[in-house]
């Protein structure tokens, strides 16, 4: 018989990158759960509510009893970083006692979740194992951040990003093309480069909005006038950020199952030959190697 010792509250979501990480649920669904894009929480049961610690720290050493050698942990749900200082450092402490060979703690994290946190504070998560913290900008465009019920602005991103970064977090940010429609894609793709110039993260990665479930509630937010990008738009709009972003050195990727044309690469060292491959889509979309519709995984 198998006995599993995690007790997950589905759906669980995690980033690409966390494939082959053992997910540690410390917190059930969204704390703010209103941004109008995102449906990963809206189920009943996932109702935002932090795990008692006491259950999370026996999971641990439950788990770790039948596999010690565990070397990546992601903790979800969605702001899991929305616990206290003090929760989440006896969660990362019970981590490292149990988990000798750990050497990667992750989680999703919303700027506001920081505001609780003092920078000696983020500095003691940091010694305390946390590595990686994946935030979903999505947008640096204040405008669209409105619309869309982010409930953040340009300022509160970047602040939160370089406190994440001064601390020795290394930050992980999403955007998402197409999320201002044909309305506010000039300054969207402005703006998320400049959130991206200002903050320096490690990784960036762009996702293409999508709405599985319809888009009716999003249509609200912008007033009924929301006009999604198609194709070509989508890759005018990632030419416009690729040309405006300076970077030093960023790991890209748009390699989401959501993106017709897959981009990886280092920021600034690979821009041209980036902007090269969108450019060339954008030339001729029927020799550019896209992903077919099908495919695209929304
Ligand atoms: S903060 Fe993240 S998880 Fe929460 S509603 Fe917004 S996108 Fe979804």
């Amino acid at each position: 018989m198998h006995y599993h010792p995690l007790n997950y509250i589905e759906p669980l979501y995690r980033p690409p990158s966390e494939a082959n990480s053992l997910i540690l649920q410390i917190t059930n669904g969204c704390s703010w759960n209103k941004c109008t894009f995102c449906e990963m929480y809206t189920d009943p049961q996932k109702k935002f509510r932090p795990k008692p610690e006491s259950e999370v720290l026996a999971e641990i050493k439950q788990v770790a009893e039948r596999m010690p050698d565990v070397r990546r942990i992601f903790l979800a749900d969605g702001d899991a970083m929305v616990l206290s200082f003090k929760r989440l450092q006896a969660i990362l402490e019970g981590i490292k006692q149990h988990f000798p060979n750990i050497n990667r703690v992750s989680a999703y994290c919303l700027p506001r979740n920081l505001n609780n946190k003092t920078d000696q504070e983020l500095l003691a998560l940091k010694q305390a194992g946390l590595d990686l913290l994946y935030v979903g900008a999505e947008s640096g465009d204040d405008q669209v951040l409105e619309w869309v019920q982010k409930g953040e602005t340009f300022d509160s991103t970047v602040t939160a990003l370089n406190r994440l970064g001064d601390a020795g977090i290394k930050r992980s940010v999403m955007i998402l093309n197409g999320l201002g429609g044909s309305q506010f894609t000039q300054q969207h793709a402005l703006n998320s480069a400049r959130l991206a110039n200002a903050t320096q993260p490690e990784y960036l990665a762009t996702l293409v909005v999508s709405f599985p479930k319809g888009e009716e509630r999003f249509q609200q937010g912008f007033e009924g006038q929301f006009q999604a990008l198609n194709q070509q738009q989508l890759f005018l709009e990632m030419e416009l950020m690729l040309e405006t972003l300076d970077l030093k050195k960023t790991i890209f990727r748009s390699d989401h199952a959501s993106n017709y044309l897959v981009l990886k690469g280092v920021l600034g060292k690979d821009k041209q030959r980036m902007l090269d491959m969108v450019r060339s889509a954008i030339a001729d979309p029927t020799h550019a190697g896209l992903r077919p519709e099908w495919a695209r995984g929304l």
